[in-house]
């Protein structure tokens, strides 16, 4: 079996809200998957059903082929968010030292780095093309670049899988090109399988090997060249609701 993640028949409420309802969906390795859908939709609530940050009301999730409460090897699974790329100019910490963070699961809090960390450490802001920046403070950085050196920060524990979820809001579109492109590099050259929650539809058509859309649930799994094929009047079926609520790059 090759999926990474295997969701099978999630169906998730908030209080009596149904937000998530029968939800099969399997991730392959090595895949760089787009998930998409209209706000709302249910794409952070599933993200945090696979990151096992909530409970679904039924169904079962499969994370590396185990059930996710028998799931151990959380380091295998690194999480970017969109909160992420938040530190104000002040914020007293080096790049060196954010991207050290993720480390810290696995050497515990105020441990003293191993001269193999922090090689693990240079690495990481060397992958995501970020050393000269390595001693500068995070605040003083760019959106783009703060974003950049999260990746680091989530690779830096060796991840096979990382999730990302709308990791390019409020960065501006010269550095979304570029921030894809060192997602494409991740995919292609390490072999990192990549989950997407986005709204980057015209790009991620070009650097997806598969788009996902959820609103409920899923309503379409496929190659980014068929979903580029979808007519207006499917993707309004598809979405539940007229079509520009997503919005699409052009
Ligand atoms: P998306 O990420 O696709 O925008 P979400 O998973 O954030 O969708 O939200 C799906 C639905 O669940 C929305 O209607 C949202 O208002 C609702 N929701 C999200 N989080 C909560 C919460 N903590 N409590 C109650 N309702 C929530």
């Amino acid at each position: 079996m090759n999926s990474i993640i295997s969701l099978n028949d999630i169906s998730y409420s908030y209080d009596k809200k149904p937000v998530l309802q029968h939800v099969n969906f399997e991730l392959p390795k090595g895949a760089f998957v787009g998930l998409l859908g209209p706000n709302g939709g249910g794409k952070t609530t599933l993200i945090k059903i696979i990151l096992g940050m909530a409970r679904p009301d039924q169904g079962t999730v499969t994370l590396f082929n185990k059930p996710i409460n028998e799931f151990k090897d959380w380091n295998k699974i690194g999480f970017v968010s969109q909160k992420s790329n938040s530190f104000n100019k002040g914020f007293p910490a080096t790049v060196y030292e954010v991207v050290s963070t993720g480390l810290t699961s696995k050497v515990g809090y105020f441990k003293f780095f191993k001269q193999k960390d922090k090689e693990k450490i240079l690495s990481a802001i060397d992958a995501v093309g970020m050393s000269e920046y390595t001693n500068q403070n995070i605040g003083n950085l760019s959106g783009g670049q703060q974003q950049r050196i999260f990746i680091a920060r989530a690779l830096v524990s060796e991840p096979e899988l990382i999730i990302l979820d709308e990791p390019t809001v409020g960065i501006d579109s010269e550095n979304v090109q570029r921030f894809y492109e060192l997602l494409h590099d991740l995919n292609k050259h390490n072999g990192i399988t990549l989950l997407l929650v986005t709204h980057d539809t015209g790009t991620m058509t070009k650097y997806a090997t598969d788009i996902v859309c959820l609103n409920r649930t899923l309503h379409f799994h496929g190659k980014p060249e068929e979903y580029a094929r979808l007519t207006e009047k499917e993707m309004s079926k598809l979405y539940g609701h007229p079509v520009n609520i997503v919005s699409h790059d052009h």
